[in-house]
């Protein structure tokens, strides 16, 4: 049964995307059945993963308004080994209409139940605000996942993001748990960075990963090819800085993937 990880930062900017596509594709890469959800409007996954989103049959809007189920919308990302389900701009329109729903912060959630035994991981990325999208892949999710960039006013946005998942934990879903804190675009050359990070590992102990993103132009580049920087150029720091991302996820949760078959 697939560990639902929401990637999630109400600031933008971060490296929530990146880290979705790159990180599906690592853990794609270590023979784990991955599916990435698109939860942003602006369908930067979607694109990153190589789909056009302007050119799917059917997207996250058909899902949370139940014109389609979860398989009809999941597509196969042939290059990359992950399985996708795309977004664009008509997700908030889906936003829109979910308002006056009864149990509108739980759909996503009622989806991904029918395809969950599918996959080992599913990752979520989350757009940078607090809506409803969001509420729905929180409610979904059994950890976040939070990126973050060791800057000055990260901590900041850090307390804001643990008191909105303190209210998803009294709310919607009381099960919710932090997954792990990723440090991205690091910079061990910047003090302030050093000292941020310090400040991470002491309120977060072990949560924060020990793999570190770097700033790597691979990684800006990849998405306009619609590739992870793994099937870009394999040797770059931040395809080899994802895959250790996904080693060291994996080994936290054990060396066999949480809904592994025995064989
Ligand atoms: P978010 O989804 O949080 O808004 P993105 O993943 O889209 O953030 O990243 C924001 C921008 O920074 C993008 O242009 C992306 O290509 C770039 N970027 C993200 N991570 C890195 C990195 N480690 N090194 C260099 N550029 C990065
Ligand atoms: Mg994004």
């Amino acid at each position: 049964m697939a560990r639902i990880i929401a990637v999630t930062n109400q600031k933008g900017g971060v490296g929530k995307t990146t880290t979705c596509v790159n990180l599906a594709a690592s853990l794609a890469a270590t023979k784990r059945r991955v599916l990435l959800v698109d939860m942003d409007p602006q369908g930067n996954a979607t694109m990153g993963s190589g789909v056009d989103k302007n050119g799917v049959d059917l997207s996250g809007y058909d899902l949370l308004t139940k014109r389609a189920s979860a398989a009809e919308v999941i597509v196969p990302v042939e290059n990359a080994g992950f399985d996708l389900l795309p977004a664009n701009g008509d997700l908030t329109a889906a936003e829109v209409e979910l308002m006056n729903e009864i149990g509108r912060e739980h759909r996503l959630r009622l989806c991904l139940n029918t395809v969950r035994e599918n996959y080992d991981y599913v990752l979520i990325d989350c757009p940078p605000s607090l809506n409803l999208l969001t509420v729905n892949a929180l409610s979904a999710a059994d950890t976040v996942l939070i990126p973050m960039q060791c800057e000055y006013y990260a901590l900041e946005g850090l307390a804001a993001l643990m008191n909105t998942v303190e209210q998803i934990q009294e709310t919607v879903n009381p099960n919710l748990q932090v997954e792990g804190i990723l440090r991205t675009m690091y910079d061990p050359r910047n003090s302030l960075t050093l000292d941020v990070s310090g400040q991470l590992s002491e309120y977060f102990g072990d949560k924060v990963y020990k793999a570190v993103i770097p700033r790597n132009v691979r990684l800006a580049e990849a998405p306009s090819y619609g590739l992870p920087a793994l099937k870009y150029d394999r040797a770059s720091k931040g395809a080899v800085a994802y895959l250790a991302l996904a080693g060291e996820m994996v080994r936290r949760h054990g060396s066999k993937a949480p809904g592994a078959v025995a064989v």
